[in-house]
């Protein structure tokens, strides 16, 4: 994507807000990130403005609850059909015998099966017999990917305090500790809520916990005024360290998806690729994992059908 921009950039200022862009969307600079995958995602995505609009765009909406609420009443629906606690550790394929899904519990069995989660996370799951070298490199390259802490962090106030100031509680910065911050508060304004994303490796003052709940009140003072010092409580969680989830926002680098790229959802044998990196909507995004998981079962169920 740099000798891309380097090439077609018509002003200095094209690069600077490509790298605003890329650090927000794929948490990584141009220099380092495929340009396929870029357009890729923005395809995916409708074009580049549906990335990065508030208003009708890919920010455009929340969920009243949080987004937590469509898992949990999912959840409710499926009652005991939702097994927790059983990662798969290993495929196995021994057609035309049914497929065996090993966990640390129990196996199962299935005709078909079903992998929803990143290429990323699909490394950790042993496929025997192995799957194609596209595939399995695709999922390899992925993985080899640094995983850079980044957080996203909610600090919580007794009100929307900014909109009686006509603020509307959104802050970009290519420079500044925290990247973006969005008024996450809920829908009556019962508290208020700024939800800040922050790249630790370019603010080492953030390194631990307890220096970002204290300074990035301090951080967000300096945009939305000193109110923002009183803040009522601190919720963060640092996505890179979440064992089971590897993917989503990815800086994906060159050659990865050159080589393995038609592979993210072409069935290996039957195995099903789903996982929001699959989609073709809003790849990377809630709906393209809803859509890719619906394309995957229509997948499986025309197989079944022959
Ligand atoms: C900080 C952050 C902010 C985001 N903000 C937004 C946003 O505002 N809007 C939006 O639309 N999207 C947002 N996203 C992206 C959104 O979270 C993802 O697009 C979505 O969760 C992808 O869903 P998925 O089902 O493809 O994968 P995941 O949500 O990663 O689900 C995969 C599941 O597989 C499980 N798993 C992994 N390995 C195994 C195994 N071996 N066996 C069994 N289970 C396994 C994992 O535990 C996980 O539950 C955000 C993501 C992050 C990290």
């Amino acid at each position: 994507m740099g000798d891309w921009l380097r090439r077609h950039a018509s002003t200095s200022f094209t690069p600077s807000v490509f790298r605003l862009i890329s650090r927000a969307v794929w948490a990584g600079y141009p220099e380092r990130i495929s340009l396929l995958w870029v357009l890729h995602y923005l395809r995916a995505a409708g074009g580049l403005l549906p990335v990065i609009l508030n208003e009708g765009g890919a920010q455009d909406q929340r969920i009243v609850g949080g987004s937590q609420v469509i898992s949990e009443r999912m959840a409710t629906d499926l009652g005991d059909r939702i097994l927790l606690g059983r990662p798969a550790l290993r495929v196995e394929d021994h057609a035309p015998d049914r497929m065996r899904v090993v966990t640390p519990v129990e196996t199962f069995t299935a005709d078909r099966v079903i992998v929803a989660m990143a290429p990323s996370d699909t490394v950790r799951i042993d496929f025997a017999p192995a799957l194609p070298k596209p595939r399995a490199e695709l999922a390899s390259g992925w993985a080899r990917l640094p995983r850079l802490p980044l957080v996203k962090a909610a600090v919580l106030y007794k009100t929307p305090f900014w909109r009686a100031d006509g603020l509307n509680g959104a802050m970009q910065s290519d420079r500044g500790a925290i990247q973006l911050v969005f008024d996450n508060s809920p829908d009556d304004a019962s508290m208020g809520v700024l939800s800040c994303f922050l790249s630790v490796v370019e603010s080492p003052q953030f390194a631990d916990r307890k220096s970002r709940e204290e300074g990035l009140r301090e951080e967000l003072a300096r945009y939305f005024g000193a109110k923002a010092l009183d803040a009522t409580g601190y919720v963060e969680k640092d996505w890179s360290t979440d064992p089971w989830s590897t993917g989503c926002i990815t800086p994906l680098t060159p050659g990865i998806l050159t080589a393995g790229g038609e592979h993210l959802r072409k069935p290996s044998g039957r195995i099903f690729w789903a996982g929001t990196e699959s989609a073709k909507r809003w790849c990377g995004y809630m709906d393209g994992a809803i859509s890719a998981g619906a394309r995957a079962a229509n997948e499986v169920h025309a197989s079944l059908k022959t």
